[in-house]
């Protein structure tokens, strides 16, 4: 399974800001392509999100296919609230396994944001609202270097604890090597089953799908990924963008890794996304 995270994970840390039109038709051809989980938004306060400002009128303006997932992105109760009003399904919701990291990027420890994962998913319970976790800075920190892997399965073994029913482990600043990958995974699959885990890689040193192959080689079968190589990170320096949703999707169909997606209708919708980031 291919977790596209374009329209939210790439548009959001893109320097340009994309049309409302336009986002609802990258949703809908994504879809059209094949894609079974999308992220397409994020509701987080305007003023410090701009690319993100118009995920309620994005939402609304979307045809659901019936057995697709869509997801957004709250990082608070009062996110929540505007999830719950847009009639979400599927939120999900973040933190980093680097207390700095977390700090530079959402002004808050590691704590406070498991107390506000918390009473989201409190909110989420009365509504059958699916809620998904995002764990940054799985491998790397940009300002504490290297991740202790222990710390990183307790926090993912806490998020599925309060109620996640998937956690996707983050290399945010795209530094994981195969080897660090393997070692991480080797020991988090001892005490988490392969099937509540994601890997979300990206790809500023290449690496990113070889590193796939590795979880994959472990067991893990669900993908983020961005359509284009959208994104990367605003608050982590020298991260470049997520893998592209087109090359996981060649490297899987070559290994006959069947993913519901079309390559022949994904890769325009790819050269759109890098024809508009350049324009
Ligand atoms: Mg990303």
């Amino acid at each position: 399974m291919i977790v596209e995270v374009g329209p939210r994970d790439g548009l959001q840390n893109e320097s340009k800001i994309m049309s409302t039109d336009d986002k609802v038709k990258l949703i809908h051809d994504l879809v059209d392509a094949g894609v079974q989980h999308v992220e397409v938004g994020s509701f987080v306060r305007a003023d410090l999100v701009p690319t993100m400002a118009d995920t309620a009128e994005v939402v609304k303006r979307l045809t659901r296919k019936p057995g697709v997932r869509y997801t957004a992105l709250v990082p608070n109760p009062k996110g929540m609230d505007a999830a719950i009003q847009s009639g979400m399904t599927s939120v999900a919701v973040f933190t980093a396994a680097s207390e700095t990291f977390n700090q530079k990027n959402i002004r808050m420890s590691v704590g406070d944001s498991l107390a506000k994962i918390q009473d989201v998913i409190k909110m989420a319970a009365p509504h059958q609202i699916d809620v998904r976790g995002y764990l940054s800075t799985c491998w790397h920190c940009p300002y504490e270097g290297a991740i202790k892997p222990e710390r990183v399965v307790a926090l993912a073994a806490e998020l599925i604890k309060m109620g996640c029913w998937e956690v996707s482990l983050g290399d945010t600043i795209g530094h994981a090597t195969p080897d660090e990958v393997r070692g991480l995974l080797v020991i988090l699959l001892k005490t988490i089953s392969a099937d509540r885990i994601a890997v979300h890689f990206h790809d500023t040193n290449g690496r990113a799908l070889e590193n796939i192959r590795v979880a994959q080689s472990l067991g893990i079968t669900t993908i983020d990924s961005a359509v284009g190589g959208l994104g990367g990170c605003p608050f982590a320096p020298g991260a470049k963008g997520n893998v592209a949703t087109e090359s996981v999707v060649e490297m899987l169909d070559n290994n006959g890794v069947a993913t519901g997606i079309a390559l022949q209708k994904l890769l325009p919708i790819a050269n759109w996304m890098r024809q508009w980031r350049t324009s």
